[in-house]
């Protein structure tokens, strides 16, 4: 898990590097992390700037097209996420 974890964080940190955090409030310019099953697509859960977030804000967020504290446009497709593939681990 420890492996895990390290391996994730520090995808986070390249990708929030990358997108230089210069744009948008702290409402918007996180990441947003998806565990989902690479077979079937299912969502196990989404985490947004490390904290969970339930399945359904999820999707409210991913339906968003203009941030609603900073007004900034939202393109979905080109938010920054990262998909981790896994297995049910219970
Ligand atoms: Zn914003």
């Amino acid at each position: 898990m420890s492996a895990y974890a390290t391996s994730l964080e520090r995808r986070l940190e390249a990708l929030e590097a990358a997108s230089g955090g210069d744009s948008g409030c702290d409402r918007c310019s996180g990441t947003l992390v998806i565990v989902s099953n690479v077979i079937t697509g299912e969502i196990h859960s989404a985490s947004w700037r490390g904290e969970d977030m339930p399945e359904e804000e999820f999707h409210e967020r991913r339906a968003e097209t203009r941030c609603s504290r900073c007004g900034r446009k939202l393109d979905p497709d080109e938010a920054p996420v990262i998909k981790v593939g896994g297995r049910r681990s219970a």
